[in-house]
């Protein structure tokens, strides 16, 4: 049997979705391969949260209980949880590619000597265990195929909007472990002060996105005006975000977001891999640029050739918006 384990990332009692969708391709390969799928943890109290990753396809969920996991910490819970993967050695640790999750997988990789597939975008497992995992490069130019031959356990940290979560189902049926965590003379060096939760929006599930590229300038406002108008969040590329004008969570690339909107609308992007290859599952691409030879125009269904702080007061004023 094939052991693979998949950290259950959790804010209250809902799982995120990049776990769910992980448990999903899992129980697809399952119809091939002899598999186990166990989800892991890390918390004070278990709540309803095991019985959700069982009606989502979790055969055994392991709670490592702790009063010191009471907020995420790199280092508590890679102390937390190393004795129990050394133990058990699962064959397999998949973790969603979000802040926590490339933090903590790339933390615990090292801590067990072990390689890390970062970002993977496909997973397939042979009928001896080893872990195929498809990893973009140069910005999405090729997919490289990693494969870890030697050490174990084999991680890999897995984009979000790539797999399908199952169905929910409550007759699911699986295995619930509590294991008691003492981290013996560990000394917890982050204190938790005080939680803030950014409103922020998750675009990799909105219909419609508006991208704010580098041609726009400091100037954001007439894009985000045309945003709200036509009902559209708000993307950005990687230079607006490095200027401090936009947060992370909304870049749109390879090291940001994938997109899985019906509509995307771009200003003043030029089009660079690492940018694209988070638009490609788009459904419809429109890009505004003012050079004719942006390469954004080789992956955009309508290309407007413009100056968009020309055109898009024109737009404002003929949907009746105020600039
Ligand atoms: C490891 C790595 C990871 C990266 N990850 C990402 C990522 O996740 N996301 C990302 O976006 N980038 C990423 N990048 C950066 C990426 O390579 C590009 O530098 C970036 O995407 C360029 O952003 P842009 O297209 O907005 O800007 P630019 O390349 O500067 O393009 C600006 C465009 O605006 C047009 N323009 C200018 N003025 C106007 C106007 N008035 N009206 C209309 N058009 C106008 C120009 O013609 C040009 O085409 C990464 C790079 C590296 C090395």
């Amino acid at each position: 049997m094939i052991n693979s384990w998949v950290y259950i990332e959790s804010e209250g009692s809902s799982i995120e979705d990049v776990s769910l969708e992980i448990i999903g391709r899992l129980n697809e390969l399952k119809n091939d391969i002899d598999l186990k799928i166990t989800g892991f943890y890390l918390g004070t109290k278990p709540g309803d949260l095991p019985r959700i990753a069982i009606s989502y396809g979790v055969d055994h969920f392991i709670f490592l209980k702790s009063d010191l996991f009471s907020f995420y910490d790199s280092q508590t819970f890679v102390n937390g949880i190393s004795d129990l993967v050394r133990e058990r050695n699962p064959d397999i640790m998949l973790f969603g590619a979000t802040y926590q999750g490339r933090d903590f997988a790339g933390r615990l990789a090292a801590r067990l000597k072990t390689g890390l597939a970062a970002n993977a975008i496909s997973l397939n497992i042979d009928k001896k265990g080893l872990l195929y995992t498809g990893v973009p490069g140069y910005g999405g130019r090729f997919i490289a195929e990693i494969v870890n031959m030697k050490a174990r356990p084999q991680i890999s940290t897995v984009r979000q909007g790539i797999f399908k979560k199952m169905e929910r189902d409550e007759s699911r049926s699986g295995e619930i472990e509590i294991v008691d965590v003492e981290l013996k003379g560990f000394n917890q060096k982050l204190k938790l002060l005080e939680r803030k939760k950014l409103d922020i929006k998750d675009i990799t599930k909105s219909e419609r996105v508006v991208i704010i590229g580098n041609g726009a300038g400091n100037n954001l406002k007439p894009i985000e005006e045309f945003a709200k108008l036509i009902g559209a969040d708000i993307g950005v590329t990687r230079p607006v975000a490095d200027r401090g004008l936009a947060p992370r969570d909304i870049q749109v690339g390879s090291t940001g977001v994938s997109l899985n909107s019906k509509i995307a609308i771009i200003f003043g992007s030029s089009g660079s891999n690492h940018f694209v290859s988070g638009i490609e599952r788009c459904k419809f691409v429109i890009s505004v640029d003012i050079d004719k030879n942006s390469n954004i125009f080789n992956y955009s269904d309508y290309c407007v050739v413009a100056d968009m702080f020309k055109l898009l007061p024109f737009l404002i004023k003929r949907m009746g918006g105020d600039l």
